[in-house]
C-alpha cells in the first residue's frame, strides 16, 4: 500500500471542493492539504480550514524560507502548498492537494516518488458558466477573467494521469474512489 499525492484540479466552480469533501468523509487514509493564500476570505471560510490566510509579507516570507512545495498568482493573489504540513500528513496518510494546472505539474516535478494528477471537468461548459454566475462573490470583470482560467484550465487537461467528470456527483466520487484504490494498491512505480 502506498502513500500518495493525491493533485485534483478542475476549472473553478466545478464541484472539486464537494467532492473532495466526500473522498474524506469515506476514507480516513486519505487527508486534506490546506493552501495558504493571500487572498481574504470569503463568507463562511475559517483560517485553516479552507486556507490558511496569511498576508503578503507572511507569504513572502515563507517562500524565502522554501516553505512551498509550489505557489503560484491568481488574480492578483499568491496561493502555495505548505511544504511542512504535508510531509507532516504523509507520515500517516496518503493526501490530497486542491490545486490549479500550473501548481499541479509543479509538483509533478518535484520529485515526490507517486504524485497522481486528477482533473475534474465539467459535462460541458455551460453548465460550469451557470454555477459560476450563481456563487455570486465576484463583479463581472472578475467572472470573465475566471472564465478565461476556465478554458486554460481544460486545454491542459492531456497533462493529467487521469480525468473524471462531474456530472452525476455519486458516480463522480465512484470514479475518484477507484482511481484512489487502484494507485493506491498498484505495485510498480507510477510515472
Ligand atoms: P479560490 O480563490 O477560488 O479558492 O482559488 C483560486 C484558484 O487557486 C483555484 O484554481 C485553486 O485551485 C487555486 N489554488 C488553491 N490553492 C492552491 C495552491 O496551494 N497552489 C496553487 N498553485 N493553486 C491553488
Amino acid at each position: 500500500m502506498k502513500r500518495s499525492l493525491f493533485v485534483i484540479s478542475g476549472p473553478s466552480g466545478v464541484g472539486k471542493g464537494t467532492l473532495v469533501n466526500r473522498l474524506l468523509q469515506e476514507d480516513d487514509s486519505l487527508a486534506l492539504s490546506v493552501s495558504c493564500t493571500t487572498r481574504a476570505p470569503r463568507e463562511g471560510e475559517k483560517d485553516g480550514r479552507e486556507y490558511f490566510f496569511l498576508t503578503k509579507e507572511e507569504f513572502s516570507k515563507r517562500i524565502g524560507e522554501d516553505g512551498f512545495l509550489e505557489w503560484d498568482e491568481h488574480f492578483g493573489n499568491c496561493y502555495g502548498t505548505p511544504k511542512e504540513f504535508v510531509l507532516r500528513q504523509l507520515e500517516s496518510k496518503s493526501v490530497i492537494l486542491e490545486i490549479d494546472v500550473k501548481g499541479a505539474l509543479q509538483v509533478k516535478n518535484s520529485g515526490f516518488e507517486h504524485t497522481v494528477l486528477i482533473m475534474i471537468v465539467p459535462p460541458d461548459p455551460e453548465t460550469l458558466m451557470n454555477r459560476l454566475s450563481q456563487r455570486g462573490s465576484e463583479t463581472e470583470a472578475e467572472l470573465e477573467k475566471r472564465l478565461e482560467r476556465v478554458r486554460f484550465e481544460l486545454s491542459q487537461n492531456h497533462l493529467y494521469d487521469y480525468t473524471v467528470v462531474n456530472d452525476d456527483l455519486e458516480e463522480a466520487t465512484r470514479a475518484l474512489q477507484n482511481i484512489i484504490l487502484k494507485e493506491t494498491f498498484r505495485g510498480d512505480k507510477h510515472d
